[in-house]
């Protein structure tokens, strides 16, 4: 199915989910008066619209968070990274290919980046693909990995493996060799030194460094120039996504590839990363601390916990949003794409981990 199709189903079926709340569903009907009608907006409501409403137009990405122009005519762009070891983006995805003397070692197999990949190994060598490794387990990432063809050593953490099992994805095959902790692949002059970290992002995500090139990937933690994508990249635990942050930035590498965005990355996108982390959990901490639990709930709601403590933590969220627009909405793209949904899941994190 092509992009364009994807999207025009998706967008039928956002319309039609629209058009079913509006009108209501056949069948079925809701006796409005007893509750759950929109209200006024909290006071200090943020102007940057929460989950659920409809954005007229975003803000405009900074000129620094875009990266090199892609040729329409070709869909990506291949970037040297020294030393045999490129970069292959739609400037949306990214993953890498390192090639040494009897063939390539390709890191990760996009979805969308599949069918460019033999095409970019094409344009600087005509040896196979003999190793495929997986950054982790998710489609975004591995999911052109059967489109790739051939039949590489494919190479991942044991949680990842254990995850792929249960997926059962023909377009993800099983990886033949995996490890716990570390693996080097020496190949040809080439090396790449493969390590886990713990569950930054799910588990069995790993960090793959080329030290002769002195890039490190870590897919789905940092976004050069970029908010993370929502939830802290739906980090399964946010806590252990923050010290992964700060590992990645106390490392010595030269150029990071975080598997996302337009761009790769230096020293100084991390540390505006880990700056951003940081301010998101100081102001959910204070948000947290002075927000008072059922102020200006109906009084009818007093028997449903629930909607006591949803109250209480839009509230929260919606400080937190107010704290972080003045300096953050021009300093990251994407901030007001997924800055409730940061403020939401640092509230939950601090409250309850
Ligand atoms: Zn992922």
């Amino acid at each position: 199915m092509s992009g364009e199709t994807k999207c025009a189903k998706l967008l039928i079926a956002v319309v039609a989910t629209i058009c079913a709340l509006v009108g209501g569903v056949p069948g079925q009907s809701v006796d409005s008066s007893k509750g759950s009608e929109a209200g006024e907006p909290y006071p200090n409501m943020p102007s940057i619209a929460p989950i659920g409403v409809r954005i007229a137009k975003y803000f405009d990405v900074p000129p620094s968070s875009q990266g090199p122009v892609i040729d329409p005519a070709k869909g990506y762009r291949l970037q040297d990274m020294g030393s045999g070891l490129y970069m292959i983006t739609d400037n949306a995805i990214q993953s890498m290919f390192l090639v040494y003397d009897h063939g390539v070692v390709v890191i990760d197999a996009p979805q969308n980046l599949a069918a460019f990949i033999p095409k970019a190994i094409a344009e600087v060598s005509d040896k196979p693909i003999t190793h495929l490794i997986y950054s982790h387990s998710h489609a975004d990432h591995i999911g052109g990995a059967k489109a790739l063809g051939g039949h590489p050593i494919i190479i991942a953490q044991d949680e990842t493996l254990r995850l792929l099992k249960r997926d059962a994805d023909p377009n993800r095959p099983l990886p033949a060799v995996t490890f716990a902790d570390k693996y080097t692949l020496r190949v040809g002059n080439q090396m790449l030194e493969l390590s886990y970290h713990g569950n930054g992002h799910e588990p069995g995500n790993i960090f793959i460094y080329a030290p002769k090139q002195r890039v490190l990937m870590v897919v789905d933690i940092v976004f050069p120039g970029w908010m993370p994508w929502r939830r802290f990249a739906v980090a399964q635990d946010i806590n252990g996504y923050f010290a992964q942050v700060e590992e990645i930035r106390k490392m010595d590498w030269d150029t990071y590839v975080g598997g996302h965005v337009a761009r790769a990355g230096t020293h100084a996108d991390v540390d505006l990363q880990a700056e951003f982390n940081n301010e998101v959990k100081q102001a959910a901490a204070t948000a947290l601390a002075t927000t008072k639990p059922g102020e200006g709930l109906n009084p009818l709601d007093k028997n449903n916990p629930w909607a006591f403590f949803d109250q209480y933590i839009d509230r929260v969220a919606a400080q937190c949003v107010n704290t972080l627009t003045p300096k953050w909405s021009t300093k990251l793209a994407g901030f007001d794409v997924y800055i409730w949904d940061q403020c939401s899941s640092m509230e939950q994190t601090l409250r309850i981990e």
